[in-house]
């Protein structure tokens, strides 16, 4: 196939397919050649591997996953862009496409189905609107997934990947650490996108854990918790606290006066383990 970062290469595609780029749907295509050989090269880690891509695009980087991945099954929204992934990924027949919003599919089955034997990674230049939904959902399900390498936008990513009780964190932080252990890859400027974004963009990785790692009471109530204490993130944490999750202010505060943390300690200020013995403790007392 012609080289899908050239720019008269990606016009004459669209024009013979009468494509236009959607905005609502997060169309942002990699045309900088170096970028999807390294997001394929980190996130691929055997020759076993089945991968699954978020959002084609034209093919671009399910092209680079295809060349080193046992197989490729790649879920695209927009059917607009078939007529031309038919061309461009005719040489492959490794490669499977789903018309399907991500959000909606039965992704546990589709592993089951597809992957048989493999070890299972997603790789994608994920759809910006809708980054954290898309993350926290291949968490939550706790499916068989190894590793997770995507480009998000860059405050995404520091936010993503920033440590519990520094300044960066918000609940998606929080969530992130609990299921995997993340890390920022590489930066990749706006102008390596069609069109380019407002805004800078970064590739990070989680590895997933396989199981819970932690003793915690009740796994909804600590998420609970978390979100409502980042729901006024700048504010002290009992005041959200205790009206969102509809505990007494005394409550609240005998529980943080357990877990070693002042009276007015903020969501941004409390570590990993201390959300994890507060919800433990709030829990108990409530
Ligand atoms: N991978 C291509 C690239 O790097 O050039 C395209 C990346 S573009 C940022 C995001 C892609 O996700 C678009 O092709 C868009 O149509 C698709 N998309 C948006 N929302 C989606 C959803 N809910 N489910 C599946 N694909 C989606």
């Amino acid at each position: 196939m012609e080289n899908l970062c050239n720019i008269s290469v990606i016009k004459d595609l669209f024009e013979r397919h009468h494509f236009q780029f959607s905005k609502t749907l997060g169309q942002n295509f990699l045309v900088n050649p170096s970028v999807c050989p390294k997001i394929a090269q980190n996130g691929i880690f055997s020759e076993n591997c089945g991968v699954i891509e978020i959002g084609t695009g034209i093919g671009v980087l399910t092209n680079e996953l295809a060349k080193r991945a046992k197989k490729v099954v790649a879920i695209e929204i927009d059917d607009r862009l078939f007529p031309i992934l038919e061309e461009t990924l005719q040489e492959y027949s490794h490669i499977k496409i789903i018309h399907a919003d991500v959000m909606k599919l039965d992704l546990g089955a589709l592993i089951k189905e597809e992957f048989s034997g493999m070890d299972v990674c997603v790789c994608a230049n994920l759809p910006y609107y809708i980054t954290s939904p898309i993350i926290m959902m291949l968490l939550e399900q706790r499916l068989p997934i190894k590793w997770i390498t995507v480009m998000v936008q860059k405050e995404a990513a520091i936010r993503l990947c920033a440590k519990p009780g520094t300044r960066d964190c918000g609940a998606v932080t929080f969530a992130v650490r609990y299921y995997s252990h993340p890390k920022q890859l590489f930066p990749v400027s706006k102008g390596s996108f069609l069109p380019a974004p407002k805004v800078d963009s970064a590739v990070i990785q989680l590895e997933v854990k396989s199981q819970s790692e932690y003793a915690v009471e009740n796994e909804s109530f600590l998420f609970a918790l978390v979100k409502a204490a980042f729901s006024q993130r700048r504010k002290t944490l009992v005041n959200p606290v205790s009206s969102v999750l509809k505990i007494p202010k005394k409550t609240v505060a005998l529980a943080l006066e357990n877990c070693d943390l002042k009276p007015i300690v903020r969501a941004e200020e409390v570590t990993f383990e201390q959300f994890l013995q507060l919800s433990n403790e709030l829990f108990k007392l409530k």
